[in-house]
């Protein structure tokens, strides 16, 4: 059962830096004492009573969408709501993220929940995490010793923990173009519309010029500690083309690889089975995508809920 939320949360600074590097000072003056607030939507919810400064990212710049040819550049404090109408993410290669931001919460959830917000928070059943993970998305953090880059595959640590450390700000998630023929797709199943997920799962492809898969990527959402990539499901598909069978063989496999627990929201079996199904299915969606390029021009509108 989780714990209710904290009536000492009371913290006395509100602080509004206008560039990475005054919020990087700000990070390092305060440590663990400061909390980032991006869109809020988690850090109101948590209340953590050990919070003393507020460090809001409004006027640091960082809501956007940007590409150039080897990568697509989201900003740490973009909205779902701006994900999901950005152009640059209307691509077949890049849809499932703008498919995340528009099927998680509410309306007015999305208007201010960031993807930075999203990932930081680490929550197993983040939506935003699964389609970032199957393409192989790369995060840049900027601290008091220096920016990095690192995959976002080594991010998350544990159910709520990820490798940030108290001075360090995510600054951006940064995806790489995918090949010339390569499709993606992001599913959901939850008890309601704005419940979160029972479980998520997100897949992107890549096909030769013969239909072969070249690369295939599958990650998993709500059915481990943390957000994760199904392996053995995604090296099946290597070398073989995208058919029913080929693709209920690997939703077989990727549940095989799940590690879901039981709660209040689902059991074990139940999503252990959801995985196979929805993986089925994300890549068929996929392998249609990469064939049909006509998608490529608007933003998502269609339903992907299940
Ligand atoms: C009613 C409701 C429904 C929801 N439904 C869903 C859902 O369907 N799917 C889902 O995945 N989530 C859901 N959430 C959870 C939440 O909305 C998302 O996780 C959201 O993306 C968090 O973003 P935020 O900008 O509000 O984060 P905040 O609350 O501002 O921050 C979250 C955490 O990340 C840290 N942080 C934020 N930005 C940065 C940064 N740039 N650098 C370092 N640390 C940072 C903060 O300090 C904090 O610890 C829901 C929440 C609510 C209240």
């Amino acid at each position: 059962m989780s714990s209710p939320p904290s009536l000492h949360f009371r913290p006395s600074v509100y602080l509004r830096p206008r560039d990475i590097g005054e919020t990087v000072v700000l990070l390092g003056r305060y440590g663990r004492r400061a909390r980032i607030l991006a869109g809020g939507t988690d850090v109101l919810v948590q209340r953590d009573p050990s919070v003393e400064a507020l460090i809001d990212l409004e006027a640091v710049g960082l809501a956007y969408v940007v590409s150039d040819a080897q990568s697509t550049r989201v900003g740490a404090a973009t909205t779902q709501a701006e994900i999901a109408v950005s152009e640059r993410l209307a691509t077949p290669a890049l849809r499932a993220v703008q498919e995340a931001a528009s099927l998680m919460a509410t309306p007015q959830i999305r208007n201010v929940a960031t993807v930075g917000g999203n990932l930081c928070t680490a929550s197993p059943a983040a939506d935003l995490a699964t389609p970032l993970l199957a393409l192989d998305a790369e995060i840049r953090v900027e601290g008091s010793s220096g920016g990095s880059q690192l995959p976002l595959r080594r991010f998350f640590v544990s159910p709520g923990q990820t490798v940030l450390r108290p001075d360090q700000l995510f600054v951006e998630v940064i995806v790489p173009v995918a090949g010339a023929r390569s499709g993606c797709a992001f599913l959901r199943l939850a008890r309601t519309a704005t419940d979160i997920a029972l479980v998520n799962v997100a897949v992107a492809l890549e096909f030769d010029q013969t239909d072969i898969v070249t690369k295939a990527r599958i990650a998993l959402g709500a059915v481990a500690p943390i957000p994760m990539r199904a392996d053995s499901a995604e090296a099946a598909l290597l070398g073989v083309r995208i058919t029913r069978d080929s693709a209920v063989a690997a939703g077989e496999i990727a549940a095989g690889e799940a590690s879901p627990i039981s709660n209040q929201r689902s059991t074990a079996e139940h999503r252990r089975s959801v995985v196979a199904v929805l993986v089925r299915r994300a890549l068929l969606r996929a392998a249609e995508r990469a064939e049909d390029r006509r998608d490529e021009f608007g933003p998502f509108t269609g339903d992907g809920r299940l």
